[in-house]
């Protein structure tokens, strides 16, 4: 009887340890109903821009993530909380303090602690914005306060509070976003020089992807498909615009079970995309006002900072670099080691503008030596992370994943660059998974995939149900796990380059052995062009078919028609129209990145 009784009470304790709730590990503050004032400043959720009456004049900030308020400021002004567990803690807070009259701002965190008031950190400007993160032991009965004094404008992000880990109990997300990365230059070689040595190696302790796809061929609508798990014709990012709020989006999916932080090189990336949204943090540019040689350093020291100050349980990490992007200006030591002979060593001036198509074959390979070596920068950089994150004690617990968001043309099928085709040189990406504790190390996966799989793929990874709207994107763990195939075609598609009018819109279809690639043509002026190539036989997609292989083409139909009727929507058309009433920042920034 009483062994029974203890086997009975054995077994209920194991029940509870399986099922009891996850401890608490941090929240989010809700400031904006007790801080905010939109008499003085408005906050659009969509795009987190801010706007206020400053001296004679309209002025514009951005607070980081979502979530945030802002207030004017005349004498002093606190916020009180209270933590809800004992111990280690974290508080983390954005801050954007603008002064009136050159007297320094000041934001101070205090505990209220048995009758008394001690000051525990803060901050004082008259005008900057920063992170402020502080660490404190939280007591029973502790009661804290944010006050801030002076006379101004105070912005301020949501405040993060959290627990504070061992190091190995610690779980991080990695999503690295080189822009305009191509898939094959992971293992590329120029006589026995890697290009991308560290990415290579990256490799064997990693799930690869080898044939990735780009859901477009450049970075809003690939980015948005990224965030959406869907086509460009569902999420209708296509132009210069904000993302519809009725879009699903990953970080948002993933932000009860994360932290959120967002680290990007601006231009599409910035917040009037609308990809802010479900971050905490967010930091934009480091690629402007910097040089392009320092872009993928600055971005992946300032997030290995922010990891290590602010040492967050969980941290989902979204970063993106425009360092292998045009215009390419690598250093000298990275570009000798692939070209000793090119001009522009001992010129120091690099080109702006593609060789013309009739140029000799070696001023074009010059040329894509300074693209090459622009992916070693980054790969020299990714692989200094590495060690950062090793060294920080986070590397064991880290997922990583890295990809591109479309590749670069360099004279195949008569293009540069990207977004003018959807030919293997401009769609083909990496896509690596480097799951914790060595889980699918070197596995090798060769049908075809697409970047809007990552979204799926990631929820089905952490166990975390999918927002319950159709997407397009399949989760890649089956394949993983079981071997199972993923549904196809894949679907690239460019139905509308902002940068490139003159381009119809275009249709990729890729089955594991065939691509079929569809040129719509303007209404009444004629048939589609529709083509086929054997990725066998001509991997380069250099050649079509005489005929259409018939399985593919049937299966093909139906999306053929469903993209045809998109391009008949008025809202398409009207799309197509906006795009010339350019924000000036991010005007700006597209000159610099080559595009007007
Ligand atoms: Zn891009």
């Amino acid at each position: 009887m009483g062994i029974v009784l203890v086997a009975l009470l054995a077994g209920l304790v194991g029940l509870w340890l399986r099922f009891r709730p996850a401890p608490c590990l941090f929240i989010r503050l809700d400031i904006t109903s007790s801080l905010h004032d939109p008499k003085v400043v408005s906050i659009n959720p969509l795009n987190g821009d801010i706007k206020w009456q400053g001296k004679n004049k309209r002025q514009r900030s951005r607070v980081s993530g979502s979530g945030g308020a802002g207030f004017a400021l005349a004498g002093e002004r606190s916020f009180f909380f209270t933590v809800p567990w004992e111990g280690a803690s974290g508080f983390f807070c954005y801050h954007d303090l603008r002064a009136d009259n050159g007297q320094p701002i000041s934001m101070d965190l205090y505990v209220l602690r048995r009758g008394g008031e001690i000051l525990i950190g803060g901050v004082a400007q008259p005008r900057g914005a920063g992170f402020f993160v502080q660490k404190m032991n939280v007591l029973p009965g502790d009661r804290y306060q944010l006050r801030w004094r002076g006379s101004g404008r105070v912005f301020v992000g949501r405040p993060l509070l959290y627990r504070v880990l061992p190091v190995h109990e610690r779980k991080t997300i990695v999503m690295l976003a080189a822009d305009t990365l191509r898939g094959d230059q992971i293992d590329a070689r120029v006589g026995d020089v890697a290009v991308a040595p560290f990415l290579a190696s990256l490799c064997k302790e990693s799930a690869r992807f080898e044939r990735c796809l780009s859901p477009s061929t450049w970075t809003l609508p690939s980015f948005a498909s990224l965030f959406t798990a869907r086509h460009e014709i569902t999420h209708g990012l296509n132009s210069p615009g904000i993302l519809d709020a009725d879009q699903p989006f990953l970080v948002e999916a993933i932000a009860d079970s994360f932290i959120t932080v967002n680290f990007n090189g601006g231009c599409w990336m910035q917040f009037q995309s609308g990809f802010q949204r479900g971050f905490d943090i967010v930091r934009e540019g480091g690629y402007f006002g910097e040089r392009r040689t320092v872009s993928a350093k600055s971005l992946l020291e300032g997030s290995l900072d922010l990891l290590e100050a602010a040492e967050f349980p969980v941290t989902f990490l979204f970063l993106h670099t425009f360092q292998v992007h045009t215009p390419y200006a690598p250093p000298a030591d990275l570009l000798r080691r692939l070209d000793p002979t090119h001009p522009a060593l001992a010129s120091g001036i690099f080109p702006v503008e593609p060789p013309a198509m009739t140029a000799s074959l070696s001023e074009k390979e010059h040329y894509f030596r300074l693209y090459q070596a622009g992916v070693s920068v980054f790969d020299r950089e990714t692989s200094r992370f590495f060690s950062g994150l090793k060294r920080t004690g986070l590397y064991a617990q880290t997922t990583f994943i890295l990809f591109g968001d479309h590749g670069e043309a360099f004279g195949e099928h008569g293009t540069w660059e990207h977004g003018s085709s959807l030919f293997e040189e401009q769609t083909h990406i990496p896509l690596l998974i480097r799951f914790p504790a060595g889980q699918f190390a070197g596995k090798k996966v060769a049908m075809p995939v697409s970047l809007l799989d990552v979204f799926p793929t990631l929820l089905d990874w952490l166990k975390i149900p999918a927002p319950n709207v159709p997407l397009d994107g399949s989760s890649l763990m089956p394949i993983l796990e079981s071997g199972a195939t993923r549904p196809v075609p894949v679907v690239s598609s460019l139905m509308n380059c902002w940068f490139e009018p003159a381009i119809p819109p275009i249709l990729a279809l890729t089955y594991p052995r065939y691509k079929i690639v569809v040129t719509f043509a303007a209404p009444k002026s004629g048939k589609d062009d529709i083509k086929a190539y054997d990725r066998q036989e001509d991997p380069r997609e250099m050649q079509p078919l005489s005929s259409l292989p018939p399985a593919e083409w049937q299966q093909s139909l139906p999306i053929i028609r469903k993209f045809r009727a998109y391009l008949n929507q008025p809202q398409y058309k009207q799309r197509k129209l906006q795009g010339t009433d350019l924000d000036p920042e991010l005007r700006e920034q597209l000159k610099a990145l080559g595009y007007l």
